[in-house]
């Protein structure tokens, strides 16, 4: 490799995803370099990799856009006092035009490029950035690499929690135990939540979470509902947040929610969603509030999610690192994935990690 060389991992087709070796880009304008430091790996790269492919037809892509990194270079209209700082990148480019974004609700801009799936993002040593807008950057360097990368994941389950108006005293069930849920779960707890109770269908999902402090359940139907009695003093949850996607979990929200109460809906669908005649009727006549949630929130008001994010984990008070799981070099990054896609390994979290190149 020379000097001016890198290594990043690029789809060049569905399904042919690898790392080679690249020049690395320089900064023009507002423009920031950034030296990855760790990207992890996204529920969303696995289809984006094996089944649909970039989402513009851009090839080869390197995918990857839950990243954090160091500045190391600046275009001549950016500020050079931010090289050398460390952070985490939010790679959605809004257009900055469209009434969303005009009210600064980018995560519903109507035209958007976004960093791994239409544009190079950070499974690479270095990636260039748009300007200082996307880097949030982080005031404590004890904090890694990993954590900071990790704040994408942290903002979808802090965005969920927001939206599910969970406040000191809810009661919070959360379907899917895996890193968001578990997230989600903190994030309840931090803004108060007597109870959170997590459920999914996989025991060692289930019994990770439990690991890492959470309770959490596999119980399904009749069942489900006498163990959020249980764990919610005999009462239904306050908030349901559904992270699977599968219309039996939106089944479960329903009868589990109380009247009045709130269902989040923030798991991607993971096909045509079918509930019960009896469950549609539950909601009419419980009156639930169904929300869907999108993203995470970047605007200022009521806060960016993203600063308050960083902000914490700074401070130490809100933990994510223990839910990494695997970690690889750039070299191994497309092994890894291959064998998650593969269910070779079981993951909670995997990601990147720059140290070990
Ligand atoms: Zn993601
Ligand atoms: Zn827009």
């Amino acid at each position: 490799m020379s000097e001016n060389t890198m290594k990043a991992a690029r789809l060049f087709q569905i399904g042919d995803f690898r790392t080679v070796e690249e020049t690395i880009p320089v900064p023009h304008g507002k423009e920031l370099l950034i030296k990855v430091g760790a990207c992890g790996v996204c529920g969303s790269d696995l289809p984006r990799i094996y089944h649909h492919g970039s989402s513009n037809g851009k090839y080869p892509l390197t995918v990857g856009h839950e990243f954090a990194g160091t500045v190391v270079a600046v275009g001549e209209e950016a500020d050079p006092s931010l090289i050398g700082q460390r952070g985490a990148v939010f790679p959605l480019i809004p257009c900055r035009k469209c009434p969303s974004c005009l009210t600064e609700h980018y995560a519903m801009c109507a035209d958007y490029d976004y960093l791994g799936s239409r544009s190079d993002g950070g499974f690479a040593q270095y990636c260039l950035i748009p300007s200082q807008w996307h880097f949030v950057s982080s005031k404590n360097k004890e904090v890694p690499m990993e954590v900071l990368a990790m704040t994408e994941p942290a903002c979808v389950a802090q965005h969920a929690v927001r939206k599910g108006d969970v406040f000191a005293g809810s009661n919070v069930l959360i379907f899917g135990a895996g890193p968001i849920g578990i997230m989600a779960g903190r994030w309840a707890k931090i803004s108060g939540a007597s109870n959170v109770l997590l459920v999914d269908v996989v025991e060692s999902k289930a019994e990770f979470a439990r690991e890492h402090g959470m309770d959490a359940t596999t119980a399904n139907g009749e069942e489900l509902v006498k163990a959020v009695k249980e764990a919610f003093g005999g009462k239904l949850a306050d908030v349901s947040i559904e992270g699977t996607g599968f219309g039996s979990a939106l089944e479960n929200c329903i009868w589990c929610t109380k009247a009045f109460g709130n269902v989040v809906l923030l798991g991607n669908p993971a096909g045509n969603t079918t509930i019960t005649l009896k469950a549609h009727s539950q909601v009419l006549r419980k009156e639930l509030n169904i929300k869907g949630i999108w993203n995470s929130h970047f605007g200022g008001t009521p806060i960016n999610e993203w600063e308050f994010t960083v902000a914490m984990m700074d401070a130490g008070k809100f933990e994510c690192q223990d839910l990494i799981s695997h970690r690889a070099d750039i070299e191994e990054i497309p092994v890894l994935i291959d064998k998650i896609f593969k269910r070779e390994v079981v993951s909670c979290k995997a990601l990147y990690l720059a140290e070990l190149d």
